[in-house]
């Protein structure tokens, strides 16, 4: 077969890969948004139906040898290098984890789930130990299965965030948890706190609606092909780029959680939507990582809809909506969208003290997977870690060590991402600031669109092009490093809080 040929049934295989992918996102989002209550049990039994057929279909033992051929081949362009790389990658890992060990995993991640849910309702961490005692029993052998030289915990990392290992992360985060921490401390000491009340002011949820739509509009979200809706858990899945779904949920009150949670789910989704189309369903036209998606949200949630810049265009449009705001000054406004306090619950946290809830779960999991940290005394050293870093101590198991269903899912080895979203994003931003001069008076009077051309041409048409490390090397002409982040935090609250 020539390469070109080889090439051609690489692509139709992979293409029916992310059609399988396709279906299942559909369905999940059909469960989440519109399917009636008791479809449950059998929506379960469809979407492992796929599972399976997805994994058959990528560890075929054909396709294992088109890779092997394919790897080997000199005359490939760089595009069908990294489609060959990647799926390869994903083969590599299907064909290594045992099939017992892939469906004790997920009968272990459901069980374990339900459990997590009722525990934490009870705040009762002793009724979840055991469940999550074997979770990590079989994730220290997944990671054993899928280990490459790195330590057991860069085995589970790297499925989230492809080539970064935990010496990397350590180096990242030890710069950002002292300086964090001094932060907050300087914020909380500021007699200079913002009013808390403006943000609860009540706005009739049709009106958030309108205005968030047209806030997506102006980022250059495209309707024709892309929904917003309502869930329970906010959300964005990627069906195709022609087809990307988000959610969020209202609340009349609470108009920033609507508000900005739209914006963070429309920052992934125009991530999707700007994959570029033509070659969607080659495996290198896929969004790279997790940290890499998370900072497109992260970017656009925080640097720029939390900015000044941005409420002086859209506060009085919003008023004009919700005159119960026509009052507020536009720098009221601004310190109250950016609150800063030490809380407990991670997904309500501010993007100062955000960063300090994640290291605090990426050295329990670390320490977990490496068997350094027993789960029984789990609950004591998350509550010790969160007053040594936050300064306040939780009071029960719901608002400490239980508040989150990642674990119970088998999903370790992911928190990091997170912070990792947040670092991308503030160095992505400054390398922006520098190409985009006028950028500020841009988002100034409305006009997004420079900036989503600039991302879309350094991030979201080079979809898997290069690893998450490179590519954001490639776009900012430096290599991932925490200095963005904590440049621009000091320097916003320290305008904010008048330090
Ligand atoms: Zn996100």
């Amino acid at each position: 077969m020539s390469t070109e040929a080889k090439l051609q049934e690489l692509f139709s295989r992979s293409e029916e890969l992310e059609a399988l992918r396709g279906i299942g996102d559909g369905l999940a989002w059909d469960q989440e948004v519109m399917m009636p209550k008791k479809g449950g049990p059998l929506r379960a039994r469809q979407i492992s139906v796929l599972a399976s057929l997805s994994h058959e279909r990528l560890t075929d033992p054909a396709l294992g040898e088109l890779l092997q051929e394919l790897s080997s081949d000199g005359e490939l362009n760089e595009w069908d290098a990294a489609s060959v790389r990647e799926l390869k990658r994903q083969y590599d890992k299907g064909v290594r984890l045992p099939s017992d060990l892939v469906r004790e995993l997920a009968l272990t991640g459901s069980l374990a789930y339900e459990a997590w849910v009722e525990a934490r309702q009870k705040s009762d961490f002793a009724a979840f130990a055991p469940h999550l005692e074997k979770m990590l029993q079989l994730k220290r052998r997944q990671a054993q299965c899928l280990r490459n030289g790195g330590t057991l915990y860069d085995a589970l990392h790297d499925s989230y965030e492809p080539g970064m290992t935990s010496a990397q992360l350590d180096e990242l985060f030890a710069v950002l948890r002292p300086r964090l921490s001094g932060l907050l401390g300087r914020i909380q000491e500021s007699p200079n706190q913002p009013d808390r009340g403006l943000l609860q002011r009540p706005v009739a949820v049709d009106v958030q609606n309108d205005f968030g739509r047209s806030v997506l509009s102006a980022m250059g979200f495209d309707w024709q092909a892309g929904r917003l809706d309502v869930s329970p858990h906010p959300f964005c899945v990627g069906i195709s780029p022609l087809d990307v779904r988000m959610t969020t949920r209202y609340s009349e009150t609470q108009l920033g959680r609507a508000f900005f949670g739209m914006i963070h789910e429309c920052g992934h989704g125009l991530y999707e939507q700007g994959l570029e189309a033509a070659r969607f369903g080659q495996p290198v036209m896929s969004s790279v990582s997790l940290g890499v998606h998370e900072s497109q949200s992260r970017l656009w949630e925080n640097v720029i809809a939390r900015s000044r810049a941005f409420w002086s265009h859209w506060l009085p449009k919003l008023a004009e909506r919700a005159p119960n705001l026509s009052d507020v000054a536009l720098d009221d406004w601004v310190h109250a969208v950016n609150l800063v306090e030490a809380s407990y619950i991670r997904v309500e946290a501010d993007e100062v003290t955000y960063g300090l809830h994640i290291i605090l779960r990426y050295e329990i999991e670390k320490a977990l997977v490496e068997g350094e940290l027993e789960v029984e005394d789990l609950p004591e050293v998350w509550n010790d870690k969160m007053e040594e870093y936050l300064g306040i101590r939780p009071g029960n198991a719901a608002e400490g060590v239980l508040q989150d269903t990642h674990w119970s899912q088998g999903l370790v080895g992911y928190f990091p991402t997170y912070l990792l979203g947040n670092v991308y994003a503030a160095q992505l931003h400054a390398k922006a600031q520098q190409d985009l001069p006028d950028l500020e008076q841009q988002i100034a009077t409305g006009r997004m669109r420079p900036l989503l051309d600039w991302l879309r041409q350094k991030i979201h048409r080079q979809g898997s092009l290069y690893r998450p490390v490179d590519l954001i090397s490639r776009a900012t002409g430096s290599a991932p490093d925490s200095k963005h982040l904590l440049d621009y935090l000091e320097s916003k609250y320290a305008a904010l809080y008048r330090l």
